[in-house]
C-alpha cells in the first residue's frame, strides 16, 4: 500500500510510480509516446520493451511476437527506430495482448498468472520458442539469441 498525499501532486508523479511505463491497453500508450522516449535510447528495441519504464506488461513472448509482428529487428537501437515503425509495433503489441487474453484469460492479469502454461496461445507462436523451425511467413529456420539474459526469436529476413 502506498500513501499519497493530493497535496504533493499527481499519484503518478508519486517517486515510487515515476519510473513505470504504461499499460500497452490504456490510450496514453501510443506511437508517438515511444517513439519521443526512446530518441535518446541505444540499447535494443527489445530490451526497451522488456525494461518496463516505458512500457509495462510486455513480458518476453509478447515482445518477440510483436516484433515479429511489426518487421523490426530485435536487436535494432530503440533510438534508430522511425515513427511510422513504432505505428506498426504499437498494433502489434496490442493485437498480441488481445489475442492473449481472447485465448488465455478474462484480463491481462488473469493470463500473466497462467502465462507459460497456456497452451493456446503458444499454439500461434510466430517466433517465440520456434528455434530452427521454418518462419510462418519465409520459411528461413527461427534465430535463438541472447539479448540481457532473455532469449530472444526472431527471423533475419522478416525481421529488419
Ligand atoms: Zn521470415
Amino acid at each position: 500500500m502506498l500513501w499519497h498525499d493530493n497535496a504533493d501532486g499527481d499519484i503518478e508523479e508519486h517517486t515510487l510510480l515515476r519510473g513505470l511505463g504504461l499499460e500497452p491497453l490504456e490510450d496514453k500508450f501510443s506511437a508517438r509516446e515511444l517513439h519521443r522516449q526512446t530518441r535518446n535510447r541505444s540499447a535494443p528495441i527489445k530490451q526497451v520493451l522488456l525494461a518496463g519504464d516505458i512500457v509495462v506488461g510486455v513480458g518476453n513472448i509478447y515482445a518477440s511476437e510483436s516484433l515479429f509482428k511489426a518487421g523490426i529487428n530485435p536487436k535494432t537501437a530503440a533510438g534508430k527506430i522511425s515513427l511510422p515503425r513504432y505505428e506498426k509495433l504499437v498494433t502489434a503489441i496490442r493485437e498480441t495482448l488481445a489475442a492473449a487474453i481472447e485465448q488465455g484469460g478474462s484480463s491481462l492479469r488473469d493470463f500473466i498468472a497462467v502465462n507459460g502454461q497456456s497452451g493456446y496461445f503458444q499454439q500461434s507462436y510466430f517466433v517465440y520458442s520456434r528455434t530452427g523451425q521454418a518462419c510462418r511467413i519465409c520459411t528461413t529456420p527461427i534465430r535463438q539469441i541472447k539479448q540481457g539474459q532473455r532469449s530472444t526469436f526472431y527471423c533475419v529476413v522478416c525481421q529488419r
